[in-house]
């Protein structure tokens, strides 16, 4: 495991190994916990499974060294799977919806890749259409499918988890975090789960996003901000798993960018709309673990801020809540 205090061949070895701090708002006596996941080289989560995929795909022959990794994105998988092809001597194609921050497209294409957009309108769907056609006319091309590929949520069994479950001596009481693909949350779930069975587990989605109809809910669709999580469609989702999951809590694009602003101004951390949501979320949990609404086995939340800020300032994301665009 590497240590960052030795020279390291590759960015792909600087992949993982990210700081976990303490959210100074949540309750002093169940703190929360925020995985910091734009100290990847990437600059986000996504790094994690780009590396992990790929070389999975080459072990297996799945993927050939020259062989193209097509993939329906929202940007930061672009990015991580941009960064993995370039160091493994594989080609990168994206498919991005328009809608999606040109910071991200802009990164892709600086790591070598193909970028291709998509119509907004069509969703995640759309995207996930034109990848597979395209990789059908093409020799050699694989679409690793974040969005259905159990690799994805093996990526943070293997690694998030443990490094999580390592820095808190495996006192984790509950796991809070945002579900675009759910690969996070369920690679984090299911190592914690079988630590112990009564951890906690909540999912985070945008208000208007249709995840908690899995738990037996009415909600009502509608567009959101909030970017990298939630879903129009769960049944594109296919890795999230109701089973591992105790609730979907739903946050407002206001609550997230009043969070994310705060987390800056009070704290320092330069996170986007999806970790102001995890972290919004997490401090709720925490507060009811903290009233005893929540039995869990440890007094801690863990969650993920997934990015950084940075990667939407044409966005507006620290303008007021109306002039962000999200
Ligand atoms: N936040 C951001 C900014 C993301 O790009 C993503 C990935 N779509 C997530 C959160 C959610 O991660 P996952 O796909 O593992 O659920």
């Amino acid at each position: 495991m590497t240590t960052h205090r030795e020279p390291l061949d590759s960015v792909l070895e600087a992949v993982g190994e990210t700081p976990l701090v303490s959210v100074q708002a949540a309750p002093e006596s169940v703190p929360v916990y925020a995985k910091l996941e734009s100290f990847n080289p990437g600059a986000s989560i996504k790094d994690r499974i780009g590396k992990y995929m790929v070389e999975a795909m080459l072990d297996r022959g799945d993927l050939e060294p020259g062989g193209t990794v097509i993939e329906p994105t929202a940007g930061n998988t672009g990015i991580g799977f941009a960064i993995a092809a370039g160091q493994l001597d594989v080609n990168a194609v994206f498919v991005v919806p328009e809608r999606f921050s040109v910071e991200k497209q802009q990164l892709m294409a600086a790591l070598g890749a193909e970028v291709i957009n998509t119509p907004t309108d069509e969703g995640m769907g759309g995207a996930i259409d034109r990848a597979h056609q395209l990789a059908d006319e093409m020799d050699g091309a694989v679409v690793p499918q974040q969005f259905a590929n159990p690799l994805n949520v093996e990526a943070h069994y293997e690694t998030t988890a443990p490094e999580i479950f390592d820095a808190l001596d495996g006192e984790v009481g509950a796991v809070v975090a945002g579900c675009g693909t759910a690969g996070t949350l369920m690679g984090i779930a299911k190592y914690a789960l079988e630590a112990d069975p009564e951890t906690h587990v909540a999912a985070v989605e945008p208000d208007g996003s249709l995840y908690s109809a899995t738990k037996g809910a009415d909600p009502e669709e509608a567009a959101y901000k909030i970017e990298g999580i939630g879903t129009h469609n769960p049944a594109t989702n296919e890795l999230f798993d109701p089973d591992l999951v105790d609730e979907v809590l739903q946050v407002p694009d206001r609550r997230a960018h009043e969070e994310l602003r705060r987390l800056a101004s009070e704290e320092g951390h330069l996170v986007a709309s999806s970790a102001g949501a995890a972290s919004a979320a997490a401090r709720h949990v925490a507060e009811r673990i903290r009233d005893g609404e929540i039995d869990a086995p440890h007094d801690s939340v863990v969650t993920i801020f997934p990015d950084s800020s940075e990667r939407y300032l044409s966005k507006g994301i620290y303008r007021s809540f109306e002039e962000w665009e999200g």
